[in-house]
């Protein structure tokens, strides 16, 4: 099987403005770092609660919900993989967008299954519900790499349409103008899944949560790993969904760049869907250098985008959104690339 291809982590001593894997450009939360050296104490010979109680009710008060509905995981990528043992026999099928999040094919090798893989358009708006039949349905919502995001109805009618579990991977969500949480009452089929990654800067932490009816997160739990978040990782994430002030302030000043970067690059010449997440993509337009070459400028200038090589993504490049000073830059640098 193929494995996952991450994205570069730079080497030590190696200074590159990083924009590569759509972390957070701002630090987490003070209450959250205050949490975790607490944690970090003489209870470390004891086992975290395998349950991670306090973190389940947090997140439950923060989102709405009962505390039986939330999953903790050691970053999303394991709820998704939690999510595969739970659901998918071997032999079984499993449905995604092309492209989508690469870990998808991954899974879906480890877990024996068969996929079935559905094409994706850049433009994704007015794109009907697909009739497929397969025990899971992956959807990254806001999707990795475009950004664009599917509405909430569109959701709901995957809901009507699939017969299996939908699995709403909204890593990205925190920075879209809609989610699929108001879906939850009313459709046991389907799994949120959220990640404290991206949009709590915790992304060395791995925090995940996945939200779901309480007899699926039931089944979730009994396959997890019993202690698969730490105790300071339980300690720092219930501390940083506690402290929203922080959380929201850092949002919208993603959401404000996010606005005038994609506006930079249209004018750039570059074709940039409007993006719900915190980065975006851009493809170039005609006239315009091969976007590898950009990319590969970039990085003599140090700066760190993610290229994909492969057929359908390779005219463009996903930039993640820094700070306002990063992005200017960023965009002073693709400018002379571009013009040259
Ligand atoms: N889902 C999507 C769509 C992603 O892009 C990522 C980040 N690579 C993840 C899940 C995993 O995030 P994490 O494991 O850090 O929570």
């Amino acid at each position: 099987m193929s494995a996952y291809v991450p994205g570069l982590q730079p080497g030590p001593g190696q200074r590159l403005v990083k924009l590569n894997t759509n972390e957070n450009p701002y630090p987490p939360s003070p209450r959250a770092l205050k949490a975790l050296r607490a944690a970090a104490g003489p209870r470390l010979r004891l086992y975290p609660d395998p349950a991670c109680r306090e973190l389940r009710e947090r997140a439950a008060e923060v989102y709405g919900l009962d505390a039986a509905q939330v999953v903790p995981g050691n970053g999303s990528d394991e709820l998704l993989a939690i999510v595969m043992r739970t659901f998918v026999d071997e032999g079984g099928a499993v449905a995604y967008f092309q492209p989508s999040y690469s870990l998808y094919p991954v899974l879906a090798a480890v877990a024996r299954a068969r996929v079935v893989e559905l094409p994706l358009p850049r433009d994704a708006t007015g794109l009907p519900v697909p009739r497929v039949q397969a025990g899971v349905f992956l959807l990254s919502t806001p999707n990795a790499p475009y950004g664009t995001g599917f509405s909430t109805a569109w959701i709901e009618s995957l809901l009507a349409s699939f017969p299996g579990i939908v699995v709403a991977d909204e890593a990205y969500a925190e920075f879209a103008d809609e989610t699929s949480l108001p879906l939850l009452p009313r459709h046991p089929r389907l799994v949120i899944i959220r990640t404290l990654s991206k949009s709590y800067s915790l992304a060395g932490l791995r925090v995940g949560l996945a939200f779901a009816h309480p007899e699926v997160a039931a089944e979730m739990a009994k396959v997890k790993d019993s202690y698969n978040l730490d105790r300071p990782a339980q300690a720092a994430a219930a501390a940083a969904l506690a402290d929203q002030a922080h959380f929201r302030a850092n949002r919208d000043r993603i959401r404000a760049t996010r606005a005038r970067f994609s506006a930079r690059l249209t004018e750039l010449g570059f074709a940039v869907p409007a993006s719900q997440a915190n980065f975006v993509f851009a493809a170039t337009g005609t006239g315009m250098p091969a976007a590898r070459e950009i990319y590969a400028g970039l990085l003599e200038r140090r700066f760190l985008v993610r290229f994909f090589d492969r057929p359908g993504l390779d005219d463009g490049m996903r930039i993640s959104i820094g700070t306002d000073d990063e992005m200017d830059a960023l965009a002073g640098a693709i400018g002379d690339l571009v013009r040259r």
